[in-house]
């Protein structure tokens, strides 16, 4: 654990202007807003991970939404896929409250790290492949302070899963060639390290059934008890 790096990589991620396509988008979305958050001022710059720097397990997502995590400055924070995601966390006791509404709003996770590994909201939730890896030494150096005390990996999507792997082998973890594939429920043990695979929390998913709260809950619940966590004990398929 490096409490004092952690939070300053968090610093020097969010004034980082390296891929222009995204620094154009998330100050174009900044300026213009969305109407319903017309009088809130928008965060605009890259999004830092959120949980504390002795997490045991962390959540790999794809990147902020442009009024979500764009809008609020904190990962998840202020969107629909936030509400899925820490309503599982929350329910499996791995988060103070099932909302995660603005920065400020005393949500705390425990032993769990949000990260993803583009740190910019992209136009339609696209980042290119090139910005995904302009993007990846900021994965690296998240993953080298969390190492020492990091036990397990949920990657939430495909492209996710794409990024993390070579970003978990500059870390120092070995990962297998060739690279395993993506899958719901995909579980890869490297050394020292268990990584999970999970459908992304997105609307789409989410909202067609793909991903159902009990499907997300179950990869969580084996990833935090591998991870050694604390796990409430709720019944696979409550609260759908
Ligand atoms: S996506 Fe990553 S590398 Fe690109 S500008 Fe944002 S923080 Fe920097």
């Amino acid at each position: 654990m490096d409490s004092s790096g952690l939070a300053a990589l968090d610093r020097r991620i969010t004034r980082c202007r390296a891929c222009p396509r995204l620094v154009a988008w998330r100050e174009e979305v900044a300026r213009t807003r969305r109407a319903a958050f017309a009088d809130q001022p928008y965060w605009g710059r890259p999004v830092p991970g959120f949980g504390p720097p002795d997490a045991r397990l962390l959540i790999v997502g794809l990147a902020p939404a442009a009024h979500g995590g764009n809008r609020t400055g904190r990962m998840f924070t202020g969107d629909r896929s936030g509400d899925v995601l820490y309503r599982a966390l929350y329910d499996l006791g791995l988060a103070s409250q099932p909302h995660s509404v603005h920065r400020d709003d005393g949500l705390r996770l425990y032993g769990v790290r949000v990260t993803a590994p583009v740190h910019c909201a992209p136009p339609a939730n696209k980042p290119t492949p090139g910005e995904r890896d302009t993007c990846r030494p900021w994965l690296v150096q998240e993953l080298r302070l969390l190492r020492p005390g990091l036990r397990a990996v949920v990657v939430l999507g495909a492209f996710g899963w794409q990024a993390a792997l070579p970003a978990l082998a500059e870390a120092g973890w070995t990962v297998p060639r060739p690279r395993p594939a993506f899958a719901h429920g995909a579980h890869v043990r490297l050394d020292g390290l268990d990584l999970f695979g999970c459908f992304h929390v997105s609307q789409r998913n989410t909202f067609t059934g793909r991903l159902t709260p009990a499907m997300l809950r179950d990869v969580l619940r084996t990833a935090a008890r591998t991870a050694g966590l604390p796990v409430a004990d709720l019944p696979s398929g409550q609260g759908e």
